[in-house]
């Protein structure tokens, strides 16, 4: 059993979803994982999105992880699957209109900033609870809005990042009591390589995972 197993096992008995953060990796490495059945592929570059899905089969299912330029969101609504980084009114704005032209309905989770660095991008907690209430009132109807997703503090510190993963799980329960009812507000995307286990202890339902199944990054 490899270490694909062991997270697809673990990921089974929590029922929650594996992305497959495929960043900096060859489509040739994707395609190996592919073949061995999944599906929910992520990136952090509408470039580099783009590219591979030119090169790999149809039925993936992308997943646009990091931070998102307005001027790119129309290069990927056509058939982006879920878009977890939205950090703001405006980009929300953006994703809904590019969507209406695409004659689609996007999914999408709001970041939220949950880690110590300032360096992290999403929304505060503030500011995610009033992006929430606009979408409650139908103010974006080409999304939709299945949770929060959010990144911990990169630290060997684990009641620290139990702590992180904690908050987002109340911000989501919170927002869910509040605002977006909806059963398909469903999703908290929290957990990578090196937090993954505490994530889905704390209630994670959406892993986002590359460098433990491909390999470390080359910088
Ligand atoms: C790169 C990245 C991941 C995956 O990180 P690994 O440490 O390679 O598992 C998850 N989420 C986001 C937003 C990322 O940019």
């Amino acid at each position: 059993m490899d270490v694909l197993d062991k997270i697809t096992n673990l990921v089974k008995k929590h029922k929650a979803q594996l992305v497959i953060v495929s960043k900096t990796y060859p489509a040739t490495r994707v395609r190996e994982v592919y073949d061995r059945g999944y599906r929910a592929f992520g990136e952090n570059r509408v470039q580099e999105l783009v590219d591979k899905k030119d090169e790999l089969p149809d039925d993936i299912e992308w997943h646009l992880i990091g931070h998102l330029q307005r001027n790119k969101v129309k290069y990927i609504a056509p058939f982006v699957a879920m878009i977890h980084s939205v950090d703001s009114e405006r980009l929300l704005r953006e994703i809904d209109k590019q969507a209406k032209r695409a004659d689609r309905v996007i999914d999408i989770l709001l970041q939220a900033h949950i880690a110590e660095e300032k360096s992290k991008f999403g929304l505060s907690v503030e500011e995610l609870t009033s992006l929430a209430a606009k979408i409650s009132q139908q103010e974006f109807p080409n999304i939709r809005c299945r949770g929060v997703m959010g990144m911990a503090t990169f630290s060997e510190d684990k009641d620290l990042v139990r702590s992180e993963f904690a908050l987002l799980r109340n911000i989501f329960t919170q927002v869910k009591a509040d605002y977006i009812s909806e059963p398909s507000f469903d999703t908290i995307s929290m957990g990578m390589s090196g937090d993954y286990e505490v994530a889905l202890e704390e209630g994670s339902t959406m892993l986002r995972i590359g460098s433990l199944i491909f390999g470390e990054r080359e910088k």
